[in-house]
C-alpha cells in the first residue's frame, strides 16, 4: 500500500492532474482504511484517466488490480456528457449517493432521511443528525458563556464582545469566536422557540442536570425533529430480533417498504400483481398477511409457537405484541423474532422471484427460518439454553 500511495501522491505533481477542489489546499488525494482505497480528483478526463494509469501501473507491479464490480466513481456538480466520457475510459460505473436526485433522474424514496435520523421508538433507525448535534454542542458553549459568572473567559466575551446587548443582538467579529457560534445557530433555533428568552428558558429547563452541567444530549433531543410515537417499535427494534430483521419490519409496520402499489402510486406503471398469490394487487396489508402464501408461512409460525387457530395482520400482531412486550421471559424474545423474521422472509422471497425470477416453498422458507429463530434465541438466553433447546426441539417437527 505504501508504494501504491506514493504513486498517487506523484500524479499529482503531472500539469495535466487537479487535485479536488475541497482537497486540493491539504495536497490530499486518497485515503486508505483496511481494503477500501478512496481516491478524490477533479472531475475532468485527464485527471481521472491519470489515477486509473497509476492504479494499472500498480497492477502489473503488484498483482493487486481492481475489482471493477466493486469500484465505483462518484461524481458531484459534473457534467453528464464528462461523467459519460470519465466512465467510459476506466471502465468503472457511476456510484449513486443516497437521497440523491437531479433533474434527469429522480430517486423514489420511502422515508425522509430526516425521519431516519429520529430514534426507534419514532420510527427511525436512531442514527445522529449532524447539523442538531453541532447546533446542541455550540448550545454548551453559549450556556457556558451566559452563566459561567466566575470565567474570566466569559466576563471577556460579555465585556468586548456583548457589550450593552445580549448575546443574541451582538455584533459578530472574527476574533469573538464563541458569540460567532451563537450567530451559526441562532436563526433557525430562534425561529423554532419564538425567542431568545423561550430558548434560553427551553435549555434551563430540559438541558441542566441537578449538579448544573449542560447535557448536550439532552440539548440535541430539544433541537431535533419530532415525529409521533410508535408503540410498537420496542417489539421490533430488541435486542432478541437480528437487527436486518428489524430494519425491514420497521418499514413493514410504517408500510414504507417499496411494494408495486407504493410504486405505482409514485407515478411507476407497473403490473400490481402480488408474485407470492398471484391473486391480488400488491399492498402492504396484502403482503403481511392477507396473501395466501404470506399468510400461510405464518399461520405455520404462529403454530410452531403453540398459537393455532388465530388469523391476523400486521398492524393487529404489532399490537397484541405491544401488550406483551415487558415479559422477560425467553418465549416473548421468541414472539418478537418469529414475527420480524417472518416478515423479512415475506420481503425476500418476494424481491427473489420478482428480481432473480427464484422461488421458495413455504415449508423450506418455514425451516429456514425457524433455524435462523432457534440460533438467535439460544445465543440471547444462554442460561435456559436446555429448556430452551428441548421446547424447540419438542416442537421443531
Ligand atoms: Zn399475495
Amino acid at each position: 500500500m505504501e508504494i501504491l500511495s506514493r504513486y498517487l501522491r506523484q500524479i499529482c505533481s503531472l500539469p495535466q492532474v487537479t487535485y479536488h477542489p475541497k482537497c486540493a489546499r491539504i495536497k490530499l488525494n486518497h485515503l486508505i482504511f483496511a481494503d477500501d482505497l478512496m481516491i478524490f480528483v477533479r472531475g475532468d478526463v485527464p485527471s481521472v484517466t491519470a489515477v486509473a494509469h497509476a492504479l494499472d501501473k500498480f497492477g502489473s507491479i503488484s498483482g493487486l488490480v481492481a475489482n471493477p464490480d466493486k469500484t465505483e466513481i462518484y461524481f458531484g456538480g459534473v457534467h453528464n456528457d464528462v461523467k459519460a466520457l470519465i466512465t467510459q475510459a476506466t471502465g468503472y460505473s457511476e456510484g449513486n449517493y443516497l437521497w440523491q436526485s437531479s433533474v434527469d433522474h429522480q430517486k423514489i424514496y420511502m422515508k425522509s432521511w430526516a425521519m431516519c435520523c429520529s430514534p426507534w421508538d419514532e420510527g427511525g433507525f436512531n442514527i445522529k443528525e449532524v447539523l442538531s448535534w453541532n447546533n446542541a454542542n455550540l448550545c454548551k458553549g453559549i450556556w457556558n458563556l451566559l452563566h459561567s459568572s466566575d470565567s474570566l473567559w466569559a466576563q471577556w466575551h460579555k465585556t468586548y464582545a456583548v457589550k450593552q446587548g445580549t448575546i443574541w443582538t451582538a455584533t459578530v467579529k472574527p476574533a469573538h469566536s464563541k458569540v460567532g457560534e451563537v450567530s451559526c445557530i441562532s436563526g433557525s433555533l430562534l425561529e423554532k422557540f419564538g425567542t431568545a428568552v423561550f430558548f434560553e428558558r427551553a435549555l434551563a429547563k430540559t438541558c441542566v442536570s441537578k449538579n448544573g452541567k449542560f447535557v448536550v444530549h439532552k440539548a440535541y433531543d430539544l433541537i431535533r425533529n419530532h415525529y409521533p410515537k410508535l408503540r410498537w417499535a420496542h417489539v421490533i427494534w430488541h435486542p432478541s430480533v437480528l437487527p436486518k430483521h428489524s430494519f425491514i419490519a420497521t418499514l413493514a409496520g410504517q408500510h414504507k417498504l417499496p411494494t408495486v402499489n407504493s410504486l405505482c402510486r409514485r407515478g411507476l406503471y407497473l403490473t400490481n400483481w402480488c408474485v407470492l398469490c398471484k391473486h391480488a394487487m400488491e399492498t402492504h396489508s396484502h403482503l403481511f398477511f392477507y396473501c395466501a402464501f404470506a399468510g400461510d408461512l405464518w399461520r405455520k409460525v404462529l403454530a410452531w409457537m403453540g398459537l393455532n387457530g388465530r388469523t391476523s395482520n400486521l398492524r393487529r400482531e404489532l399490537h397484541w405484541c405491544s401488550l406483551r412486550q415487558h415479559r422477560r421471559h425467553w418465549k416473548a424474545g421468541w414472539y418478537r423474532c418469529c414475527l420480524s423474521a417472518c416478515i423479512y422472509t415475506v420481503w425476500q422471497e418476494r424481491n427473489a422471484r420478482i428480481f432473480a425470477g427464484h422461488e421458495t416453498d413455504v415449508a423450506i422458507l418455514l425451516k429456514q427460518l425457524q433455524f435462523t429463530v432457534k440460533v438467535r434465541i439460544l445465543n440471547r438466553h444462554t442460561k435456559d439454553s436446555r429448556m430452551v433447546t428441548t421446547h424447540l426441539s419438542s416442537i421443531y417437527a
